[in-house]
């Protein structure tokens, strides 16, 4: 048997949400924030003709993309680093930075990708419990030490929907250390209605230490081409960029990015819609006696404890895949009205206060 690493007997694999499918034939995936809404023509269009490039290598550089994340944002395209998804730029922020005995602070439960992305680099995680769904950054300032080398702040969390405001969120900085790396993940930002909530990028302008996460996978609809990108300082993009694997993100993944950012007001029109629903959903849930924080991003969350996995299979059942962490909640995306309509028939037979 060859000798693998250590930490993979103990690290948690990832687990992506699943569809189900009810005895009657149907189907609603809730389970992992994707929209809803089919691809744009003119996107498939883009995609379809680039088809016939795939014998070629993509540009390793991704120029194009670059230039057109930098315009639309008005930072130098030095400043911008893509992944293959944003899960891979952390994952190259975490190679970036993790070294034996490095610490890295993230809250916890929060993105089940940082715990997975710390083991995989040897890097220490450090994680804070959530007060009330969100963030404790006082405590998460506390577990600052000579050690730490980034800072994994979700805002919106995932998996609670719960947002920072601006003056914590400047008040937990201005505690940080410049040597340490703070990420910002704002993988639902286009979904932020409440004006309190900060955009990242204003921080990133005003602090090296800063950088920006932010994903074509959720409100662009590209979840299934895998492309992301981090805003940062040109050490902080430079230092990512030189960890990327070569060829990481393909040559579909990089033309679709950049239509979709010419389409991205018929874009950001459907993440409208995708808002009311939001509004709709959990205004209904609470009507029918649920707690559910307020959220900024595209799903809901229902903290069920014991009752979690109980709740997952009923709402199965109905051909709704919720995404459930066991002994604590389940996230449920934001889909169309009628996968909607479907999971709050589900909720409401379960009852809030189902033992
Ligand atoms: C979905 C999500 C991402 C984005 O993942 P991609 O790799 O870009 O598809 C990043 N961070 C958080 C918190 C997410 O929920």
């Amino acid at each position: 048997m060859p000798h693998f690493r250590a930490i993979l007997d103990t690290m948690p694999p990832y687990k992506a949400g699943k569809a189900v499918v009810s005895a009657d034939g149907r189907s609603y995936k809730l389970s992992s924030n994707e929209s809803p809404y089919d691809p744009l023509p003119s996107v498939v269009d883009v995609i379809a003709e680039g088809a016939r490039q795939i014998n070629r290598y993509p540009d390793p550089a991704a120029a194009e993309l670059t230039e057109a994340v930098a315009r639309r944002y008005g930072v130098p395209p030095e400043h911008v680093a893509l992944g293959a998804g944003s899960v891979t730029v952390a994952q190259q922020l975490f190679e970036t930075v993790s070294e034996p005995g490095a610490e890295v602070i993230y809250a916890w439960r929060s993105f089940e990708a940082y715990p997975l992305l710390a083991d995989l680099a040897g890097a220490v995680s450090v994680r804070v419990p959530l007060v009330d769904e969100a963030h404790d950054l006082d405590a998460m300032a506390d577990a600052i030490t000579d050690r730490t080398r980034m800072i994994f702040v979700c805002n919106p969390n995932n998996p609670t929907g719960v947002a920072i405001g601006s003056a914590a969120l400047t008040a937990f900085l201005d505690r940080v250390p410049d040597n340490v790396l703070v990420v910002l993940d704002e993988a639902y930002r286009e979904y932020v209605r409440d004006p309190d909530v900060p955009d990242g990028l204003g921080f990133y302008r005003e602090r090296p230490n800063v950088c920006v996460l932010r994903t074509f996978s959720k409100a662009y609809g590209l979840a299934g081409l895998r492309v992301g990108y981090l805003i940062g300082h040109e050490p902080v993009a430079a230092a990512v960029r030189k960890v990327m694997v070569p060829f990481a993100v393909n040559h579909l993944a990089q033309i679709a990015a950049v239509a979709s950012l010419q389409a991205e007001e018929e874009l950001l029109e459907r993440v409208d819609a995708v808002v009311k629903e939001r509004t709709r959903v959990r205004e209904a849930l609470v009507e029918q006696g649920w707690t559910v924080p307020s959220t900024e991003a595209n799903f809901v969350w229902l903290r069920l404890g014991e009752r979690t996995l109980d709740f997952a299979a009923a709402c199965a059942v109905e051909g709704v895949a919720v995404r459930p962490f066991a002994g604590e909640g389940a996230r449920v995306s934001i889909g169309d009205p009628e996968a909607n309509d479907t999971f709050l028939r589900a909720a409401a037979a379960y009852g809030p206060h189902t033992p």
